[in-house]
């Protein structure tokens, strides 16, 4: 080992989903939306090319934090932007948890948030799920520096009931309680209007999943205006010009239309229906899934060996090769048609 290398901060990255090179798949890995972003996104960019690229973009993104604001019934400085809302989380992450109490988060879940903690070097304790995947918010109430709960969780896609979200908040009001909402729009109800009764809520969305524009780059986070005012502080310490000039038009297009993404949104909720009673059929278990994802295990055959004749057919899923979830694949609501070349593989397969 060099010698500088003690000095050196080690790091244990999150790795993302496989982003496959060659055409031709059905890509169901990440949980990306199979349909485009509004067309208003397009006609933004297109915009965009005329303007002048030379100039720094706004430093307060303040045209998208307003279309958001206006979209939530907000006022701007109840709005955070960033580079996704993995950016978001990190700054919140910063910002936030401070304390030599452990953060609290559940032991499956997104797997960006014990990697967040070590960089940061802030203890935390994975909360072990109940036997049925599902969180109980009274395990959350122990001594602790903040809370961060995916809701619907991540891979599970067990949506947990808003008063329960509200119980976690009321047994810790000397905490900071993320509330990370990246898959809420597909069928569960945000616990957003809670932030006007507890200034220590945040609730963290996306431009991701819902709106289709995980290309873009786009999280945002909303709560009381000094929470908001925190992390801002954070973030223009660290970097002041996040969101690019693209990012901030194509999101402000994006958050205009509402109609849009709640139309794209029912039809990927009709496909997750139907597909769930096919799995069935099939053999699959699951839990309920609220999401645009579904978290399948089948009774017979392992995850792993479906997972690798799924991608030889040419369509990628996640599978984790960890402790209490390597029986099970995580796979994405694609199109209806996608989904159709899926199920035929899967019955192939299976036999
Ligand atoms: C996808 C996802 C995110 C991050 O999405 P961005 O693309 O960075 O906005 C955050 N949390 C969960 C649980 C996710 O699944």
């Amino acid at each position: 080992m060099a010698e500088w290398e003690k000095n050196v901060r080690k790091a244990v990255p999150y790795i993302p989903g496989e982003q496959p090179k060659e055409s031709g798949i059905i890509k169901l890995n990440t949980n990306e939306n199979p349909y485009p972003p509004s067309p208003a996104v397009k006609e933004a960019l297109e915009e965009l090319s005329h303007r002048d690229l030379r100039l720094y973009p706004d430093p307060d993104a303040s045209e998208l934090v307003k279309a958001i604001a206006d979209e939530y019934e907000l006022k701007p400085e109840e709005v955070f932007v960033g580079v996704g809302s993995d950016d978001v989380l990190s700054v919140a992450f910063q910002t936030f948890f401070n304390s030599q109490e452990p953060i609290l988060f559940p032991e499956i879940t997104y797997s960006f948030y014990d990697v967040w903690a070590d960089i940061y070097k802030i203890p935390y304790e994975a909360i072990p799920l109940n036997k049925d995947l599902t969180i109980d918010p009274e395990d959350y109430t122990l001594d602790n520096g903040g809370i961060v709960i995916a809701n619907p969780n991540a891979p599970t896609g067990i949506y947990l009931e808003r008063n329960a979200i509200e119980s976690i908040l009321k047994a810790n009001p000397g905490s900071v309680v993320i509330i990370d909402e990246a898959y809420i729009d597909f069928g569960g109800q945000s616990c957003l209007p809670l932030i006007k009764k507890y200034d220590n809520l945040l609730v963290v969305q996306t431009f991701s999943k819902s709106r289709s524009m995980a290309g873009m780059r786009i999280g945002f986070a909303m709560g009381n205006a000094s929470l908001i005012k925190f992390m801002n502080d954070v973030k223009f310490s660290v970097n002041s010009y996040t969101m690019n000039r693209a990012a901030i038009a194509a999101g402000t297009a994006a958050a205009k239309d509402t109609a849009y993404y709640k139309s794209t949104c029912a039809k990927i909720i009709r496909t997750r229906e139907r597909v769930k009673n096919a799995l069935i059929r099939l053999g699959f278990e699951f839990p309920d899934s609220r999401t645009n994802f579904l978290f399948v295990k089948h009774k017979t055959m392992e995850a792993k060996t479906i997972f690798e004749e799924l991608k030889k057919r040419g369509i990628y899923v996640r599978y984790w090769d960890k402790p209490i979830i390597k029986d099970y694949l995580r796979i994405t609501v694609g199109t209806s048609s996608d989904m159709q070349k899926l199920l035929d593989a899967l019955a192939e397969i299976i036999g």
